[in-house]
Formats: C-alpha cells, structure tokens, sequence
C-alpha cells in the first residue's frame, strides 16, 4: 500500500472509531494462522544502519524472510522512561540519538508509520501496569538503523515500547509476557540491544578486526546462548549472578533488557535460533536470537 493511502485508511479507522465509540481499537489486529517470531537484535554500531556488511545483510534476509507483520513493536535499549510508554503518534519521527558520526547518517530519514490503534491494544494487552500513550518520541536509532534494513519501504507500522529504567530485570520479563498474544495477531516483536555491551571497554585498536571480543566477552556470549537454548530463564534474569564476566558484559542493564522481553514470549512449541553470533570491539556481542515456530 502506498504511503499516503496507508494514512488515508488510518484516518479513515479514526474517523470510524469516532462515529462507533464501542468499535473496539483492535481492528485491524485479527488472529492470523501463523504465529509471528519474536526477534532479540543486537544492534550494535549505529553505522550499521547504513552499511551493508555481515550484520545488515542478516537483517535484510529476515525482512524477506516471513510475510509482512501487521505491525512491529520494538523494545529498544535507547528508550529507558520513568514507567512505560508506547508511542501513538501515527508520524513517529527519526530520532538521530548519537553523537560523533558522519553527516550522512545524522541525515537518514525513515518515515514509517505509527499507529494509534496498536499503541492501545498494546496498552490494553498490559494490565499489570499502565501504559502511557506517548505523542514526543518517535524512532530512535536502536529501532530504525535495524528495521530500515528489514523493511525498506517504510510502510509497516512500527511503534516502540519504552523500558521503565527503576525496575528490574524480572519486572520486564514479567510485563513482556502479556505481550504474547500480539504474535497470533500477526505483530512482530523486536528487542533491539546487545547482551554483551561495555561501551567503556571497547578496543578502539580493534575495530576494523572482525569479530574481535575479549575472554569475558565471549565467555559471557557463550554463557549466555547456553542458558537461552536450555530455556533457563531464571539464569538470565538473575544474570548478575553469573558471575565476573557478567558484570563486565552488563555493567548497565539497558542493551540487556531487550533479550528478556523477547524470551518472555517464548512458548514450549518454539525453535530458537541465533544468527550475527559474534563479538565485535571487544567488548560487545552482537549475538542475535530468533524465537520461532519454524
Ligand atoms: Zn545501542
């Protein structure tokens, strides 16, 4: 559908919910015959969004890898609120929140669509806490540098779901869960982080070797894999627990939380599946989960 007919229609659905105020704001989300995946993204670099290398060309193969999502929600690391907010502005903007890169990245516009009637069915689908609807931000980069690559026409929905910064892990993992049912109505969830992420420890000497991680990194992207394919959730929500490379891999939890929102939605039926599984600058992975019925 082109853009502007997409808007058209959206308008249209407003204006319907308007006249009928007991049409329920779920339409267009119906049971669809497969069960989406649900995705945990390392994003890494902020230049992946415009570089075509290893990483960006997985992202692009995912795209065309399942028919199109009615929608997509994304947990990104690089919106952490004070509660928890889904965007309802139906023209989220491109948020550029890094500093430091070429001009041509700082440039790149990616005007997907929002959507007001999925931002309240994922406030709905949430009972345990309540939901903000939030007009003020938009795309920022750990959605956008990822989902231009997947969807390059711009013309799924996406909304973001914020990360609630005072809570801890299990309370994610526990809210992630009442997003479940959204994968039989055709949503796709992503979690857009890096479980291995110490800004502060990166190798600046390393960067243009590829796949360079430090011992603890890879022993934590090891650790970690192992506890997601044996379905040990209680291991990574207590992930401070595992030890000294694990406070080095999550010295700040927020690239971390995405992964417990995608595993939250796992069900006993799902393959999992990791691809981009590699450390890069020493001190980050960008080890990628797939949750799947295929
Ligand atoms: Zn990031």
């Amino acid at each position: 559908m082109e853009r502007i007919e997409f808007i058209k229609s959206l308008t249209s659905l407003t204006l319907m919910a308007l006249i009928n105020p007991l049409s329920s704001p779920a339409k267009g989300l119906h049971e669809t015959q497969n069960k989406m995946p649900a995705l945990f993204i390392g994003h890494g670099s902020p230049m992946n969004g415009i570089e075509l290398n290893p990483f960006s060309q997985q992202w692009i193969n995912l795209g065309k890898e399942y028919p199109a999502p009615t929608a997509v929600i994304c947990i990104s690391a690089h919106w952490l609120t004070n509660g928890t907010k889904v965007t309802a502005m139906e023209l989220p903007k491109t948020i550029h929140d890094f500093g430091g890169f070429p001009d041509a990245l700082s440039k790149v516009q990616y005007p997907a669509p929002g959507s007001l009637s999925i931002a309240k069915t994922t406030k709905q689908s949430i009972e345990s806490t309540d939901v903000m609807l939030d007009y003020d931000w938009g795309l920022d980069h750990g959605s956008w540098t990822v989902l231009r690559h997947m969807y390059p026409q711009a013309t799924i929905p996406i909304i973001q779901l914020s990360i609630d910064f005072r809570q801890p892990a299990n309370y994610h993992y526990q809210l992630a869960k009442e997003l479940r049912t959204l994968r039989d109505k055709g949503v796709l969830i992503i979690g857009s982080g890096n479980m291995v992420h110490n800004l502060g420890k990166i190798a600046w000497d390393k960067m243009d070797e590829p796949n360079y991680g430090y011992d603890w990194a890879i022993e934590m992207n090891e650790t970690f894999k192992k506890h997601i394919l044996s379905r040990n959730h209680t291991a990574l929500i207590d992930y401070q627990k595992l030890g000294n490379a694990a406070q080095l891999a999550v010295p700040t939890p927020d690239h971390y939380y995405p992964l417990l929102y995608i595993l939250a939605l796992e069900d006993k039926n799902d393959n999992i599946t990791f691809f981009n599984d590699a450390c890069v600058a020493g001190s980050l992975s960008m080890t990628s989960v797939k949750i799947a019925q295929d």
